[in-house]
């Protein structure tokens, strides 16, 4: 089923430009279709927002011409990597399980030292990453950095893979997620069962204790709970240890706080340096807003700066989702980052998490405002004394709740989530022209908004 959204992704894929499509549609993924249900996975709330308004109608379109049904998508905020998904099925013993990692490390381009913007709550691990590049496995080994979601682990472990790599280009690094260690591991177990002969297990220990000079593993919390997967990681760890060969480890607590680790591992994994990140101070948020924008050529005024920075707050995933969306809507609207439109444009993203609002709220609200049947507003009545109020009604649930335009609609008595796009599109339209409609919205959305 999975492949049904691929191939639908495809037939828009055309339409759109190839840095679009890199920015906005490969970071989706499909985690699951069953029951007209299809599960998607965003690497934050405006990555989300951005993707449903622009990309998703198109798509859904497609499927569901394709396939002659109806869907509806429920969207996860990814917490972390986004990554390929986790195989699901088994490897048939033919196919290259485990590909033997490039001598260029795999690492991603752009998550190097330079781009790192160093604060109060990242400069020790910073300096910790830097020194382990410039000299590596003479002192601290393993290094291991650990944080919340979206604060950096993955940049400085990639940065740390760059900088080794420039100074020893002859050395292999092994990068490697914790969760593909996992699969790998597994895969080269089972397949080592049923083929006999050829000996996957070797392959997998030279791979992982032979031959790398420098082992980056991402998230190694993935082990908990995974008996033998973390034998196999012991031994590898021992071998590259004894070797003389650097590891880094990133993981999303302290070790003593992993549960399910076996105490050999757990003690190991403090041999070295343990070095924290935290979240970001305002004036750190600042920067790196402004760094990215300067990696993007986008032009941030300093006000917008700062009003992204003081109102997203929890991580850097976020801060920097929340910078591509906007300038991805005023690059829509023609239209530059102002604060003004800063602050409109992400009102709806910020506040949503606080109104708490449910669509049966809005939905009474604009019922009593314009003096319908609660019913007639929810059902397929056509004329204007209700088309209207359902209208707005439909996008004051757009843009004071978390909700889907497939989920709005089918609050509606299952309109089409085509018919909700438009009716919001219809409105902010027409209240950019329409003072007194302005005023309506206005009136409804702070009287809903003050409960
Ligand atoms: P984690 O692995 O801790 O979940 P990541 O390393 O994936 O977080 O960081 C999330 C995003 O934020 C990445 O795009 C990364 O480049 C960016 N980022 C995090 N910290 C910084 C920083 N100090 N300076 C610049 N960009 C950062
Ligand atoms: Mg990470």
């Amino acid at each position: 089923m999975i492949e049904l959204w691929g191939e639908a992704v495809r037939s828009i894929e055309a339409l759109v430009k190839p840095s679009q499509r890199e920015q906005w549609l490969r970071p989706i993924q499909c985690i699951g279709i069953s029951e007209g249900r299809i599960r998607l996975r965003a690497p934050n709330r405006y990555h989300k927002e951005w993707f449903e308004d622009n990309y998703l109608p198109s798509i859904l379109q497609d499927l569901e011409t394709r396939t002659q049904s109806s869907f509806t998508v429920d969207f996860e905020i990814s917490d972390g990597e986004v990554t390929s998904p986790p195989r699901v099925s088994t490897p048939t013993p033919t196919v290259d399980l485990c590909p033997v990692p490039a001598i260029s490390p795999g690492l991603e381009p752009r998550y190097t030292f330079d781009k790192f913007v160093v604060g109060p709550t990242n400069q020790f691990a910073h300096a910790a990453a830097r020194m382990v590049a410039d000299a590596p496995a003479s002192k601290w080994n393993p290094l291991f950095i650990y944080g919340g979601v979206g604060l950096g682990k993955t940049h400085l472990l990639h940065a740390i893979g760059h900088e080794i790599h420039r100074q020893h280009p002859d050395w292999k690094i092994t990068f490697i997620t914790c969760e593909r260690f996992v699969t790998d591991f597994i895969g080269s177990m089972m397949n080592q069962r049923r083929q006999g002969g050829v000996n996957l297990m070797e392959e997998f220990r030279a791979r992982y204790r032979d031959q790398p000079d420098v082992l980056l593993v991402d998230d190694i919390q993935f082990l908990s709970n995974k008996d033998s997967s973390q034998d196999e990681f012991f031994h590898t760890f021992n071998a590259l240890h004894h070797a003389h060969k650097q590891i880094v480890l990133t993981c999303d607590k302290l070790p003593g706080e992993l549960s399910g680790l076996a105490d050999r591992l757990r003690s190991r994994f403090t041999w070295g340096l343990l070095t924290e990140i935290g979240h970001p101070d305002l004036e750190t948020r600042v920067a790196i807003l402004k760094r990215k924008a300067e990696l993007e050529s986008l032009v941030l005024p300093d006000d917008v700066a700062l009003y992204i920075a003081a109102h997203v707050k929890s991580n850097v995933r976020e801060l920097e989702g929340a910078l591509l969306h906007l300038s991805a809507r005023a690059s829509m609207a023609g239209l530059l980052m102002s604060k003004e439109f800063a602050e409109e444009t992400l009102r709806k993203l910020i506040a949503t998490t606080r109104t708490g609002l449910t669509i049966e709220a809005i939905q009474r609200e604009v019922a009593a405002y314009f003096d319908v049947k609660l019913a007639d507003l929810k059902g397929p009545k056509r004329h204007r004394a209700v088309a209207h109020p359902r209208m707005i009604a439909m996008y004051l649930a757009r843009r004071l709740t978390a909700m889907s335009y497939p989920e709005i609609g089918s609050r509606f008595g299952g309109k089409d989530h085509s018919t909700v796009i438009s009716a919001v599109r219809k409105i902010e339209r027409l209240a950019a022209e329409d003072p007194g409609l302005r005023s309506v919205v206005g009136t409804l959305e702070s009287h809903l908004r003050q409960g």
